[in-house]
């Protein structure tokens, strides 16, 4: 067993050779001499590389259809778009309450791509209650609202300690709770994606949901992150 992991570890490895090779020659791969050493060797990079690479070359797959999509993901839909369904929510208790009672119809409401085929819901964080998202079983994320997941939140460690000890995963995302706040850990599935509305900042009192969307971070909405007051740790 431990020889097999050997040699499809191998294999990868010398998929991705192949694969940087090409992408060296299409000046497709400029940006991955970038990327974080252990982030290079990963499994799933070396799988990706290693698939894109034979796919291409067997011309089942059209590089140009692929960077529209990563260009959708990445461009098109994204944090910014939660961020001002999570602004909304702060400003308006009508717009928040539909929110929490059916997400997928406010989303559907606000014309955001791709929320058939995927129920939404969203949690509220409170002085009481913090909620957290993972996904145990794979990567599944509200990906309407906030995008592209970032990588820690597909990586193993993370998917296992979230459900087993959340106060130990937040805290090392810097976050201590309270003893007394209830922690909540919702595990999406490809049937149900989970958003949290994080509690409104201090000190935003009078600001337009343009300016609080902008406070709002994509780590908050996954619960991994609480709002600082405003105007502390930054320069407003
Ligand atoms: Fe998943």
């Amino acid at each position: 067993m431990a020889d097999d992991k050997d040699s499809r570890r191998k294999f990868l490895a010398r998929s991705s050779m192949v694969a940087s090779t090409v992408d060296a020659v299409s000046g497709a791969g400029a940006a991955s001499t970038e990327e974080p050493a252990e982030y290079a060797q990963s499994d799933y990079s070396l799988r990706t590389k290693a698939l894109v690479s034979v796919l291409t070359r067997k011309k089942l797959v059209d590089p140009a259809a692929m960077d529209a999509v990563i260009d959708f993901y990445e461009n098109k839909v994204g944090p910014h778009i939660g961020a001002r369904v999570v602004a909304r929510s702060w400003v308006d208790p009508n717009y928040r309450q539909r929110l929490l009672a059916d997400t997928r119809a406010v989303a559907r409401e606000d014309n955001l791509t791709g929320v058939e085929g995927t129920d939404l819901v969203a949690v509220e964080n409170t002085p009481e209650v913090h909620n957290l998202v993972v996904c145990t079983l794979c990567s599944c994320y509200p990906w309407p609202l906030l995008g592209l997941p970032p990588t820690w939140y597909k990586d193993t460690a993370y998917r296992a300690q979230a459900v087993i000890d959340p106060r130990g995963v937040l805290r090392k995302f810097g976050l201590e709770l309270d003893d007394d706040v209830e922690v909540r850990v919702w595990d999406s599935t490809a049937q149900v994606r989970y958003l949290v509305i994080p509690e409104r900042p201090s000190g935003t009192e009078g600001m337009s949901v343009e300016q609080l969307a902008a406070l709002v971070t994509r780590d908050s909405m996954i619960g991994a992150e609480k709002l600082a007051p405003h105007g502390l740790g930054d320069n407003a």
